[in-house]
C-alpha cells in the first residue's frame, strides 16, 4: 500500500510500505477515506519529537471504511464507515476507567506521561498513522465509532482530533458565565477552542496570532476579538490593557513548541535551545490572566521547551491545566452542536490533496503558505 513516510526533519514522502495486518484479536483494519494534516504532526516533521524514527507514518487524524476485524472485535464489522480517535486506548485500566484516554496504562507502558497515539514516533507506541491507504487499528471496539447518517465526512474526519481538541481546551479552562478568555494561536486547535468558548458561557473571546489571514478566520468563524502579537511592542501589556489591567480569566495556550517553519527550516534543536528556543504562548498566557485565573495548555511540547515560568505560575495562585485530549469524550456534546447548526467544523478545511503528494501539504502548511488553515489528505485506494 501507499504510506506517507518521515524521512528525517522536513523531509516526508510516499512509498509502498507492507499492508497492516491484524496482530492481535481486537485489531481492525481500516480502509482510510480522509486523512488530515494537524499542528502535531509539524512537530515530528521539524524534528522535535524524540524517537521518531525512519520510515515512520504518521497521521492520526483519519476516518475510513472497516476492512477486517480480529476476531474478537464486536461492536464493529467490515464495510462500517468509522472516525477513530487519535488516542489509541484500551478502555478498562485505571486511567481510561477515568476517562483518560489519552493516558492509557495498557498501550504504551513503558511512557511515564502519554498513552498510545496513531503515526505519533516511538515516544507513542510506535504505532503507524493513517497518513496512508490502509492503518490497523488497535482495541477496535472502544476506539472508533460508526459516523452517524448524516454527518458530513469532513466534519467526522475534525472530530477525530483538531476540533475536539480545541473543545477540550476550552473546558480545561473551566470556563464560567461571562469570563474574558484568551486563546494564543489561530491554527485549527485555537479557532476551536475560541469558537468553543461560547458554548461555555465566555462574555469575551480573544485570540493572538501573528497571520492576518488565520486572524481573520478568528473574527468570521468564532466572532472573536482578535490582537497580532506582531504589531505591538508587548503583546501581554496589551492584553492587560483591555482587561482594565486585572489580566483575563482563563487564556488557552494553542501553539505549543511552535516552530515557524522558515525559521526552524535552518535550525537545529539544539541551537533553538541555545538561542533561547521557550514556550512564548505558554508565558504569555501566564502573564495574561489575572491573579487566581486558569490556563490551559492543549498545545504539544516536546523535551526542547523548558524554560516555563513556573515560579510566576506560582505566585499568581494559577490554575494550570492540560492534556493530550481524550477526544472520545468531547464527541457527544461536538454532535449536538453540529446537528443544531452551532458549529461546522470542515469550515476550517482550506487545503485537500492527494496522498501522492502529501509532502507539499506537509510543506504548506509549516510555513503557512497559500492562508493554509488545515489540509485533508485524500489516498486514493
Ligand atoms: P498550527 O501550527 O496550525 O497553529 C499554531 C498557530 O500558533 C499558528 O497560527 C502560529 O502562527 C501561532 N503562533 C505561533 N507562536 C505564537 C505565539 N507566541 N502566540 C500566539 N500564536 C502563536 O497548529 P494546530 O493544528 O492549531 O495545533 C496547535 C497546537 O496544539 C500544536 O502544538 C499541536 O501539537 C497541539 N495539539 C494538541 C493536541 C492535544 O490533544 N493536546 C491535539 C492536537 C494538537
Ligand atoms: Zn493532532
Amino acid at each position: 500500500m501507499q504510506a506517507m513516510t518521515y524521512r528525517g526533519p522536513y523531509r516526508v514522502r510516499v512509498e509502498e510500505k507492507a499492508m497492516p495486518r491484524i496482530e492481535h484479536p481486537n485489531d481492525a483494519i481500516v480502509r482510510v477515506t480522509l486523512a488530515a494534516i494537524c499542528g502535531s504532526d509539524l512537530h515530528l516533521y521539524h524534528g522535535l519529537m524524540p524517537d521518531t524514527r525512519i520510515g515512520h507514518t504518521f497521521g492520526h487524524e483519519f476516518i475510513g471504511v472497516v476492512e477486517e476485524v480480529g476476531s474478537s472485535v464486536q461492536n464493529l464489522q467490515r464495510g462500517d464507515k468509522v472516525m477513530v480517535p487519535f488516542n489509541i486506548y484500551c478502555g478498562s485500566c485505571f486511567f481510561c476507567a477515568r476517562g483518560l484516554y489519552s493516558n492509557c496504562h495498557n498501550v504504551n507502558p513503558n511512557a511515564t506521561a502519554v498513552g498510545g497515539i496513531y503515526g505519533y514516533s516511538h515516544t507513542c507506541g510506535g504505532y503507524d498513522g493513517g497518513q496512508a491507504e490502509f492503518v490497523r487499528v488497535p482495541f477496535a471496539d472502544v476506539g472508533p465509532s460508526v459516523i452517524p447518517d448524516w454527518l458530513d465526512d469532513e466534519d467526522a474526519l475534525l472530530l477525530t482530533d483538531a476540533c475536539s481538541t480545541g473543545y477540550f481546551g476550552a473546558q480545561l479552562g473551566d470556563i464560567v458565565e461571562g469570563d474574558t478568555v484568551v486563546v494564543f494561536g489561530a491554527g485549527p486547535v485555537g479557532l476551536y477552542a475560541a469558537k468553543s468558548a461560547w458554548f461555555m458561557g465566555a462574555g469575551r473571546v480573544i485570540v493572538v496570532d501573528q497571520l492576518e489571514y488565520r486572524l481573520a478566520k478568528a473574527r468570521s468563524f468564532a466572532h472573536a476579538e482578535t490582537f497580532n502579537f506582531a504589531e505591538y511592542d508587548d503583546i501581554v501589556v496589551e492584553m492587560k490593557k483591555t482587561t482594565d489591567y486585572l489580566g483575563a480569566d482563563v487564556a488557552i495556550d494553542a501553539v505549543g513548541a511552535e516552530a515557524d517553519g522558515n525559521f526552524l527550516q535552518h535550525v537545529t534543536a539544539s541551537k533553538l535551545k541555545l538561542q533561547g528556543g521557550s514556550p512564548i504562548a505558554l508565558n504569555w498566557a501566564i502573564d495574561s490572566v489575572r491573579k487566581g485565573g486558569t490556563i490551559s495548555v492543549v498545545g504539544a511540547y516536546g523535551p526542547i521547551f523548558s524554560a516555563v515560568k513556573l515560579g510566576d505560575a506560582m505566585n499568581k495562585g494559577l490554575t494550570l491545566r492540560m492534556n493530550q485530549a481524550p477526544v472520545k469524550r468531547q464527541w457527544p456534546r461536538l454532535l449536538e452542536h453540529i446537528q443544531a447548526g452551532h458549529l461546522k467544523p470542515s469550515e476550517l478545511i482550506t487545503h485537500r490533496v492527494p496522498l501522492e503528494h502529501i509532502a507539499e501539504g506537509y510543506h504548506m502548511f509549516s510555513a503557512k503558505l497559500d492562508d493554509c488553515i488545515k489540509t485533508v489528505v485524500v489516498p486514493e485506494a
